[in-house]
């Protein structure tokens, strides 16, 4: 145990009880840690050969202006994204305003009216509710005639297979499959899973659209969605492929008819991919999918050392201290709404801008409860950062994520213990 280290940390406000139960926590976790690190070496050199292959030159990393014509960086960035996902084609855009957007435009453009949507996996992520129509709403794809099925989880959080056989008729053109959990406590689905599920839809109608919802689940495991039959996947670049340097941006990398459709709804019928300037951002989505493996896995880290750390101390955490990781998501249930705002204001306190103020829960656009967040971020909401979220409703959970260095997501969670003792919420670390 390092004293200069426990001195710096005192430095910052841990106390040397918390400081203590976070070093004994970090140490067994050794062997997790060294697999999380194989997997982002893997993931690595999977970056750098799709960019090697696509000879990515300095000439990729400048931008366009106006239309955009002809723009060598955002079509060299598509192929590198379509070789990292093992897919025909990519979208990857400043244009996509976030993750919503992004799975918004996957739908809206590969759906047609009197289609039916599919959701097997249970309710999707809040915001999508409004795009499907779930919750009434101005041009959600109800208001277009798409009629929308849901096959919730069975009580273990596995698929209802014989359910979801049922569910499925000629009218039913799409499935989306959310591989996080986003703000639910079910387990998070493997990309093997997934690819089961994918199998068993496709021996009941080939033809029917497979996109995954992969926010949060890129570079976490070796394989993606598309590598076990998706027809496409969606994301946001203000998460993992973004790497932390990202500061906009949504993809859909899949067949080369979905991403063809979604490039025609996003900019023009006529138009599709070929126009689109990319002004300056680019090089940030080069240099963010090039690093992307290696924050990926330090916010994992985070999130297995998260886990351990509240376990241990009675909270129900999602997923458990050992299981294996198949998102960078925490769910920690702490059960009133005092543990949710004093977890998330100590994130907050962690945070390299803006740790001087205390997040208070607002009614946020797209949610149905008050959620309190804790980002401290320098791309605004961005969740590959150190950030943390609650809706104050029950089980009165928060969702922890990110971190761009390990070392920083392990620095938020003893912060956040250390708000949780300062409360009197916990009070004994070792019993
Ligand atoms: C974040 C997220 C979204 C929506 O992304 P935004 O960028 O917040 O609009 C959708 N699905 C899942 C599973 C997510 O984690």
């Amino acid at each position: 145990m390092s004293e200069d280290l426990k001195k710096q940390y005192a430095v910052m406000g841990i106390s040397e009880e918390v400081y203590t139960y976070g070093e004994k926590t970090e140490k067994a976790l050794k062997s997790r840690f060294d697999e999380i690190d194989e997997i982002a070496e893997f993931n690595q050199m999977k970056v750098l050969t799709a960019m090697q292959e696509h000879k990515v030159s300095e000439a990729c990393l400048l931008g366009t202006t106006g239309y955009g014509y002809n723009d060598l960086g955002r079509d060299t960035l598509e192929q590198v994204y379509a070789s990292v996902f093992h897919t025909q084609d990519a979208l990857v855009r400043p244009q996509i305003t976030c993750g919503t957007h992004a799975l918004a435009l996957a739908l809206m453009s590969n759906l047609r009216p009197g289609d039916e949507l599919l959701s097997p996996a249970g309710k999707p992520y809040d915001t999508l509710e409004e795009v499907i129509g779930i919750r009434p709403s101005k041009g959600s794809l109800q208001e277009y005639g798409i009629s929308y099925r849901q096959v919730d989880l069975l009580p273990d959080g596995s698929f209802d297979y014989d359910n979801i056989k049922k569910a499925i008729h000629e009218k039913t053109r799409l499935v989306t499959i959310q591989r996080s959990k986003g703000y639910q406590t079910r387990p998070t689905f493997s990309v093997a899973q997934i690819g089961e599920l994918i199998a068993f839809i496709k021996g009941i109608k080939p033809d029917i659209i497979c996109m995954v919802d992969n926010c949060y689940g890129e570079f976490v495991e070796k394989l993606e969605p598309t590598d076990m039959g998706a027809d496409m996947v969606v994301g946001s670049l203000i998460k993992n492929p973004g790497g932390g340097l990202a500061p906009i941006g949504g993809y859909i990398a899949g067949k080369h008819e979905c991403v063809e459709n979604a490039a025609y709804r996003l900019t023009s019928p006529g138009l599709g991919k070929e126009v689109g300037a990319s002004l300056g951002i680019l090089s940030s989505f080069y240099q963010g999918l090039f690093l992307a493996p290696t924050v990926t896995a330090g916010a994992l880290k985070g999130a297995v050392f998260a886990a351990n750390i509240y376990e241990k101390l009675g909270f129900a955490v999602v997923p458990n201290g050992q299981e294996s990781r198949h998102d960078i998501i925490q769910a920690v249930t702490f059960g009133t709404p005092e543990g949710v705002i004093a977890f998330c204001r100590g994130i907050q306190a962690a945070a390299p801008v803006d740790a001087h103020v205390a997040p208070e829960p607002w009614d946020m656009p797209g949610y149905d409860a008050k959620v309190i967040m804790a980002a401290g971020a320098f791309v605004s909401g961005s969740s590959i950062e150190l950030s943390a979220d609650g809706p104050i409703k029950p089980p009165y959970a928060v969702y922890f994520q990110g971190g761009l260095t390990w070392q920083h997501a392990k620095y938020g969670i003893l912060k956040s213990l250390q708000s949780l003792v300062d409360e009197g919420i916990v009070s004994k670390l070792f019993p």
